[in-house]
């Protein structure tokens, strides 16, 4: 049983239940109860397990409650996972003990499932679904434990890259979704929409030049550096700029693409940005700062509170922007550790982003 709203689920069922001689049903998720036909018809078929496809946002607990009634609650089995991609592994992990082959579709459309899944289940092989260039941890285990070798990618290189067949896992977080911490925004990665906001913006409570406003991690992050700072060399440093919106980048906009961000390209927007400035003020967006104890303290201690020097020395042409050695953005402990661990300095290089040095 699968939902027909969409077709994640149903694509990987369908190879499966070829492999197994079964059907796929398809049921409306969202309803809270199956139609007297899919009923007669499960009837008729007399199955001795019922397999619902996917997490109850994808078919109801109303449905699967609503089986379980008709046909006995050891009949039904759920195999849902947290996303789609999570459900194609469940599904085949539960199908499938070895397997040589695998197919491959793209989860965000479905011909190419379509199409690979009759020939899958003629084949008795499974069809996992998978992001265009890398696949979810939970894939990986399955393919692996599958002992499948031989991955075919169904779809050309703008549906599915070759870093699917290589399982190249997706990172831990988006890199694009303006929401999470690892979102990359440079000159050809816009924030989308344009105009997002933060909705967990909180005033930081720190010493300031412009009235601080970060997300609610990044600012409580900033509070511990700035306290660690102070602890150890008895100095301060305060926030410069922090939280820009799309409006307030307008008019921070200069027209120099090298020093200034267009609106909706700029990390201020984020609120996980943060320009740094020296208690008094010294070498303010200055290259300069990178020579002041703050700088040097920030330099060699940042990572540890989660934060990466964005813009380092001699990576124009990766990032688009000249040296910042005051402008930190927030990533969390485990991505800022991992990059200095690994010496690859920018998001670009460590993710395998395209550079940006232009629009
Ligand atoms: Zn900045």
């Amino acid at each position: 049983m699968a939902t027909g709203r969409n077709f994640p689920d149903a694509a990987t069922a369908a190879a499966a239940a070829g492999a197994v001689g079964g059907a796929v049903v398809l049921v409306d998720g969202a309803k809270s109860s199956i139609p007297n036909a899919t009923t007669k018809l499960l009837r008729d078929l007399q199955p001795r397990r019922i397999v619902i496809a996917g997490s109850k946002a994808a078919v109801s607990s109303g449905i699967e409650k609503a089986l379980r009634t008709a046909f006995g609650s050891s009949a039904v089995v759920r195999l849902g996972g947290s996303d789609r991609y999570r459900t194609s592994a469940r599904i085949t992990d539960y199908f499938f003990d070895s397997s040589d082959t695998v197919f491959f579709a793209t989860g965000e459309k479905f011909p190419d499932a379509l199409a690979g899944a009759a020939l899958a289940g003629q084949f008795g092989v499974p069809l996992l679904t998978a992001q265009r260039s890398c696949v979810v941890p939970e894939t990986v285990d399955v393919v692996t434990s599958l002992g499948a070798t031989e991955r075919v990618l169904l779809g050309s290189t703008a549906s599915l890259r070759y870093t699917v067949r290589t399982l190249e896992e997706c990172p831990k977080h988006s890199l694009t979704d303006p929401n999470s911490i690892w979102v990359v925004v440079n000159k050809k990665r816009p924030l989308s929409p344009k105009d997002w906001a933060p909705k967990d913006l909180v005033r930081v409570n720190a010493p300031y030049v412009n009235t601080p406003y970060l997300r609610s991690a990044a600012a409580t992050a900033v509070e511990k550096m700035f306290a660690a700072y102070k602890k150890s060399t008895g100095k301060q440093m305060q926030v410069l700029s922090s939280y820009r919106s799309y409006a307030s980048q307008q008019a921070v906009y200069t027209g120099n693409d090298l020093l200034t961000a267009r609106p909706g390209y700029s990390e201020h927007q984020t609120g996980l940005a943060v320009d740094v400035d020296a208690v008094p003020r010294t070498c303010s967006l200055a290259p300069c700062f990178a020579d002041t104890s703050q700088g040097k303290w920030l330099a060699n201690n940042a990572y540890k509170y989660g934060f990466i020097l964005r813009y380092p020395s001699g990576k124009t042409s990766v990032t688009g922007y000249q040296f910042e050695p005051w402008h930190y953005r927030y990533v969390g402990v485990e991505l800022a550790t991992a990059m200095r661990n690994s010496s690859v300095k920018t998001l670009e290089e460590y993710f395998g982003l395209p550079a940006a040095p232009n629009y």
